[in-house]
């Protein structure tokens, strides 16, 4: 029996419009062979809750990633999320391991820090930004963590380990700086989905058999007011703070702005007319209660603080000096960039059968069981 293969692949932020802006004659052959779907990202539409839930084929109530920085509720201290001891799954790698699927498997990532939420189960583990010695020789020296060239580093590594190790499950997430900075329709963006395209393309035609996956962890849209939804709960008498979920130390990226964000009040006895508050405030689009928000979204109750925000198109939440301020930014996190594209080529499933990103990784999964 022919060996099947697999290859995942996340453009970090690739939604349809950068896709479709652009011209990718590799992603166009593999979406008219096999076919593309308009899915649903999950919500917060944030690139480690993407990931994780993608490359653990599970939502956020299972694997436990729900934000970038985790505050324990007991100390109300905070911390960064920057390796696996918050995640509750086992990783694709795992279980394709265990279910002797793959005798080797292989991950690629931009940063060490998913990396190390990731690389449970995996042979082979490659950051761009901090890789192994051998990848420099034979890839390229190690490209700036704000590039478009450490994804095309990223994607040669996959496509040089392809040839070499021959893994039979590769999952690789490249970063989203360029969509940070420029829009679908510039030219950076544009270079840069040609050149993936273009070594995705090589890729195929070294091995045209395995099945590969297309798809995004979230958009990325345009900003114009940022907001602190603690701030506007303590102005209105009731004491609050808020962490936007997409907090974590590549500033550059963002600022820390991101469209969704969970609120900690000082008295949870406050959280109905909290979330009366909050949606009264413009900027903000939706406000849930842990519970309704764990339900809606299958996130994990214990880790969304009292109550979930998402922001209209326009706005991002942050921490700030006042509670509210004019910004210019391109970010994530709301429901307005929760629509990602499905690339299936090869694929034993057919388009239907993809209503979330996640459903890459599920599907995989029950396959082998
Ligand atoms: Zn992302």
């Amino acid at each position: 029996m022919k060996r099947r293969k697999v290859l995942i692949l996340c453009i970090d932020a690739g939604s349809h419009d950068y896709l479709a802006a652009s011209n990718l004659p590799t992603i166009r052959q593999l979406a008219k062979t096999g076919f593309y779907v308009h899915a649903n990202a999950v919500i917060p539409s944030v690139t480690n809750v993407n990931n994780v839930s993608i490359a653990t084929g599970t939502f956020p109530e299972t694997h436990g990633i729900t934000t970038n920085y985790h505050v324990d509720r007991t100390t109300g201290k905070g911390e960064f999320i920057e390796d696996n001891r918050f995640l509750l799954a086992p990783t694709l790698f795992e279980t394709a391991k265990a279910y002797k699927f793959a005798d080797k498997t292989a991950l690629f990532v931009t940063k060490k820090k998913l990396l190390r939420m990731l690389e449970a189960g995996t042979d082979i583990a490659v950051a761009a930004e901090d890789p192994p010695p051998e990848y420099i020789d034979t890839v390229g020296p190690v490209e700036p963590i704000y590039s478009v060239e450490i994804n095309w580093w990223l994607l040669r590594a996959v496509r040089e380990t392809l040839r070499k190790d021959d893994p039979e499950l590769v999952y690789c997430s490249t970063t989203d700086w360029v969509q940070h900075k420029y829009a679908p329709d510039e030219d950076l963006s544009q270079q840069h989905l040609v050149e993936l395209d273009r070594i995705i393309g090589e890729i195929i035609d070294d091995e045209p058999a395995r099945e590969i996956y297309i798809t995004a962890d979230h958009g990325m849209l345009e900003k114009t007011t940022t907001l602190d939804p603690g701030r506007v709960l303590t102005e209105r008498g009731i004491p609050a703070s808020s962490i936007p979920i997409i907090k974590d130390r590549y500033v550059a990226h963002h600022g820390n702005l991101g469209g969704a964000a969970y609120v900690f009040l000082e008295n949870q006895a406050d959280t109905s007319e909290a979330i009366q508050v909050l949606l009264d405030t413009p900027g903000i689009e939706e406000a849930y209660s842990a519970e309704d928000a764990a339900r809606t979204f299958r996130l994990h109750r214990e880790r969304i603080g009292d109550i979930f925000v998402l922001a209209d198109k326009t706005t991002v939440f942050g921490e700030l000096e006042a509670a509210v301020e004019p910004t210019a930014v391109r970010s994530h996190g709301s429901r307005h960039e929760s629509y990602v594209p499905i690339i299936g080529y090869n694929s034993p499933w057919s388009a239907t059968d993809f209503e979330y990103n996640v459903d890459v990784g599920r599907l995989f999964l029950e396959s082998l069981r």
